[in-house]
């Protein structure tokens, strides 16, 4: 099981010196701990991973995002893989701390208060990051305003709009009523695009925004940091103008339209965001390019996303890990040094982690899994570029792989969104394919209820980290980072991180590339067939080599400690001596 991030002592440190506080990092969803239901998938656990970096490497960052009272949705599946969902209530009274505050904005010109709760992440020194949980559930609050802070990505557009109005607008609000005035603000994706309006709002004072000046356009953009994660179009929100007027009112939707946040008559919170910041990037090296062919106005930068190596790292080899390369936890570059381990070591704590997988699938689904037997994971949310069932395109030719070595196992989960009628045939359809194939020899499971801690035991208990998405679409993907650091190669479509991680045969197996899917399906059964599945079985000692590569050489590189680095230094503070402004935080403040 993951280890759960180091809480704050308790009672949590007050936190007077907001005005220490230099950057607001905002996202809709985080992934603060495995009990607070707060995120969907990958963006929660980037943001959440990237909150538990700053807090190790000391970095004077709060985080903002909404409270989701009944989370995003607990999934079901019955006997034939049909999903139901139901929602996931958690209790904030217990778990965070209320702030005093409130701040007000305006939502289909009514008022509505803004209440805010904290919660601290405590890094390897005790260095605190606050999170800010934006709810709307007040008593004076209009009925249909207290539920907007309920449902992570629930309702419709209009309620998406109404949510990302309190994300960014009610955030500026809060940030300043606690008196907290970072220099950079960081929109994790762009649902948080209005806190550009929020911060266009003060900067005007009490003018009309339609009379901002060059020098107070300037003066935001100056202040603002987007990182863009998706290459899929229908992945940016976009609202009508209709309904933007109707939420944000006549002043607030005539000055977007008049300072360029609006694209093909539309309200787009990608252009909102490109328009009023100085720094954008995407989530890997492709991204970055694909990014900029679609935004071509926009220099898009490019930094790629890592995990956070103290969350992934099952336990029994994070032991290993503090005996031979101490300090791996403070700075995840030292993971370079497992190199030195000797690869025996490394597997056989990798046994363990496959053992706790395998009972948990015991516990689970009644499924005896065997811990000689090859092992592929497979997890993540349902989308058709996703390709799920490429491993099914040939049920002849996997059975027979399966006979051939011995005995094969594959393990599914995830989630498809309560919306995405295609992404609920997909897992049907791997389970008529599970349910057509299971035999002696070839075992198929799929898990229900796809979240962190299952996560976290995929990634760490497989032989093999199976992604076959459609490129380009896979901006990123963190899975199979995960599963490199716990010394698990991929086998992957060449897309997203996996072009930068992929050394053929070291780290792990890239499938051909082709329009032609069934090209790239016969790619996939030819490598497990004639490397990865003989190599595991006949050559023990260079499997665990590659094990040990996958996390020297990618478990030390793909972490949130380099990423937080690289934003540091490319997009936060360009220019600066980074170590000395973070170091001396007076001098950010007379910036
Ligand atoms: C890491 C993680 C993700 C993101 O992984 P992808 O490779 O982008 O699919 C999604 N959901 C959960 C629960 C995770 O732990």
């Amino acid at each position: 099981m993951a280890d759960v991030h180091q809480e704050a002592p308790k009672p949590q440190p007050s936190y007077s010196d907001w005005n220490h506080i230099q950057i607001a990092y905002f996202s809709m969803e985080i992934a603060v701990a495995p009990d607070i239901p707060t995120y969907s998938g990958g963006l929660g656990v980037l943001a959440g991973d990237t909150l538990r970096s700053a807090a190790d490497t000391g970095l004077p960052l709060v985080a903002v995002t909404l409270l989701h009272r009944k989370g995003y949705f607990r999934q079901h599946l019955s006997a034939e893989g049909v999903q139901t969902e139901e929602d996931e209530p958690w209790k904030p009274e217990e778990m965070l701390q209320r702030l005093e505050p409130l701040a007000a904005i305006t939502i289909q010109g009514r008022p509505v208060m803004v209440q805010a709760w904290r919660k601290d992440i405590a890094g390897v020194d005790g260095h605190v990051v606050p999170i800010i949980f934006l709810d709307t559930d007040l008593d004076p609050n209009d009925p249909w305003d207290r539920q907007l802070t309920d449902h992570l990505y629930g309702g419709d557009t209009f309620y998406r709009l109404c949510q990302e109005t309190v994300l960014g607008m009610g955030g500026v609000s809060i940030l300043a009523a606690i008196g907290c005035q970072p220099s950079v603000l960081h929109m994790n994706e762009g649902h948080a695009a209005l806190l550009t309006l929020g911060l266009l709002e003060e900067q005007v004072n009490e003018g009309n925004l339609l009379d901002a000046t060059q020098a107070d356009l300037d003066s935001v953009r100056e202040r603002c940091v987007f990182t863009t994660h998706t290459p899929v179009p229908a992945g940016h929100d976009r609202f009508t103008m209709d309904q933007a007027r109707q939420v944000l009112g006549e002043e607030r939707t005539s000055a977007l339209e008049k300072f360029g946040s609006c694209h093909d008559g539309m309200l787009n919170m990608t252009y909102v965001a490109l328009r009023f910041s100085r720094y954008v990037n995407g989530v890997a090296m492709q991204h970055g390019r694909v990014s900029r062919e679609m935004f071509p106005d926009y220099p898009v930068q490019a930094i790629t996303n890592g995990v956070h190596a103290a969350t992934w790292i099952q336990p029994s080899l994070q032991g290993l890990l503090d005996e031979r390369v101490p300090n791996w936890r403070r700075d995840n570059l030292y993971l370079r040094f497992a190199i030195g381990i000797a690869p025996e070591e490394i597997r056989a704590r990798h046994m363990d982690a496959k053992r706790v997988l395998i009972s948990a699938v015991a516990a689970r689904t009644g499924v005896q899994l065997q811990e000689d037997r090859f092992t592929i994971g497979f997890a993540r949310r349902a989308a058709a570029y996703k390709r799920a069932d490429m491993l099914f395109s040939d049920p002849i030719r996997l059975t027979q792989l399966a006979q051939e070595c011995g005995g094969l196992q594959i393990v599914y989960a995830g989630k498809a969104h309560p919306h995405d009628d295609l992404g609920k045939n997909i897992i049907h359809h791997v389970f008529e394919a599970a349910a057509q194939l299971n035999s002696d020899a070839l075992r198929i499971v799929y898990l229900e209820n796809y979240e962190w801690e299952l996560g976290a035991l995929l990634t760490a208990g497989v032989d093999l980290w199976l992604n076959t998405p459609r490129r380009p679409y896979e901006a990123s993907g963190t899975s199979g980072m995960k599963a490199a650091m716990n010394g698990v190669p991929s086998l992957s479509t060449l897309d997203g991180w996996w072009i930068e991680g992929c050394i053929e045969g070291a780290t792990g197996w890239a499938i051909a590339e082709s329009d032609d899917e069934s090209i790239e399906a016969e790619s996939l059964y030819e490598k497990l067939e004639n490397e990865i599945l003989p190599l595991y079985s006949r050559h023990p000692e260079r499997w665990a080599e590659i094990m040990r590569m996958s996390l020297a050489i990618n478990g030390s590189f793909f972490n949130t400690h380099r990423m937080l680095y690289q934003y540091v230094t490319n997009a936060y503070f360009p220019g600066d001596a980074p170590a000395q402004r973070i170091l001396q935080p007076e001098l950010a403040l007379s910036r």
